[in-house]
């Protein structure tokens, strides 16, 4: 089969690989329709990841069932499925407690540290050796573990492009939301227009906001939160970002922020700071702004990816101001079904974020502008 393969730092080729087989009885193989670049496929293709062998990216991914091991008792050939991005198997205790990113048997690397290049959490879909090793969705097609507990069948309703973003982003900007208690009045304000801070946005008008502020550094990302998710919108490269927030708040600040850019290194958003390994430390420079911008008692999400421990962190401010701060990967498995919900309710449009659609064939060209942030680029849909 093709598929997208990483060799080095912005080095994505698509090749042929062997096409993957059922390993265990409750896997099943996936005919892959519909697959996305994500912003934290990124932090691969930049090198904030190491990883030695090639590997099959992709944990965006949805499809139609292929074949089934003997265990699987919910879908059949034939059957369309979105997958959420963890590899979760359903059994243990952080499956059984809501929490599937922390699963404790899908990832050989795994321990309750968290350390930088081991002890990671459970297993991702095309996301390392550090984090299980598993070969992911941007290809023709996908190996899926734990079959009984992951996928989820969707109606013929929908096209792909309306349902996709259920395997990650739309769970994850719920996750910023959600976590934060937003029930209806607040002010939130979302730093970073990108597909997971657009999707954040949308949650929170959804959840009864009474305002939702989009920040970010381009404008064409700028344009489009106002656009799709009717958000009022700063530029950060103007400088008085705080301040700007605090006079749209009577001094007081946003009851929530949140961080959905994360490490990623980011023009205007970024102070340079060293490589340790092959890992880059980007900046926590994002998360000291909305620190800041966010009032007093007021509650910080963090949905951009971290890897590093930082010096200057603010825990004094976090103190005094008596911050409550939500973070991790999004437990896509406890959400999906009640956002699936919403879907069916069409309180939420997902589609309207996509600037490019791809041939598989084009994944590297996606990638390059994507990650330059050229060509007005949000989101791209690649098509096997
Ligand atoms: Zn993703
Ligand atoms: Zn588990």
């Amino acid at each position: 089969m093709k598929a997208v393969v990483f060799h080095k730092p912005k080095d994505m080729r698509v090749e042929t690989v062997e096409d993957p087989v059922l390993e265990k009885p409750d896997d099943l193989i996936l005919k892959i329709t519909s697959t996305a670049i994500c912003g934290s496929d990124l932090h691969i293709y930049n090198g904030f990841l190491p990883q030695k062998e090639p590997l099959v990216m992709g944990h965006e991914f949805m499809g139609v069932v292929e074949e089934t091991g003997r265990d699987v008792t919910g879908l059949r050939r034939g059957d369309r499925v979105v997958v959420p991005f963890p590899v979760a198997c359903g059994q243990c205790f952080f499956c059984h407690t809501g929490l599937p990113v922390h699963c404790e048997h899908s990832n050989d690397n795994y321990g309750p540290e968290g350390g930088l290049l081991n002890e990671k959490g459970g297993g991702l879909f095309g996301y390392t050796d550090l984090y299980g090793g598993y070969r992911g969705g941007q290809a023709e097609y996908v190996r899926v573990p734990y079959a009984n507990f992951g996928p989820r069948r969707i109606s013929d309703r929908y096209t792909d492009e309306q349902v996709l973003f259920l395997t990650d982003i739309f769970p994850t900007g719920f996750s910023g939301v959600e976590w934060a208690g937003v029930k209806g009045g607040e002010t939130v304000a979302v730093f970073g227009c990108g597909p997971v801070g657009l999707m954040a946005q949308k949650c929170a008008w959804i959840r009864g906001a009474k305002r939702v502020i989009g920040l970010d550094v381009e404008p064409y990302r700028l344009e489009m939160a106002r656009r799709v998710a009717g958000s009022e919108v700063i530029d950060v490269t103007e400088d008085h970002t705080v301040e700007t927030i605090r006079s749209m708040t009577e001094g007081r600040g946003a009851d929530v922020c949140i961080d959905a850019v994360g490490m990623e290194a980011q023009r205007g958003f970024l102070d340079k700071i060293s490589n340790i390994i092959h890992l880059q430390a980007g900046s926590i420079s994002v998360l000291k702004l909305a620190f800041s911008a966010v009032r007093r008692g007021g509650s910080v999400s963090i949905l951009g990816v971290y890897g590093m421990p930082y010096d200057n962190f603010s825990l004094g401010q976090i103190f005094d101001k008596g911050l409550t701060i939500f973070s991790g990967q999004a437990p896509v498995h406890r959400y999906i079904d009640e956002l699936i919900s919403w879907l069916d309710q069409d309180k939420i449009r997902l589609d309207d974020i996509i600037t490019h659609r791809l041939p598989l064939a084009e994944a590297p060209h996606g990638y390059e502008i994507f990650n330059n942030k050229t060509d007005s680029c949000v989101k791209v849909v690649l098509r096997p």
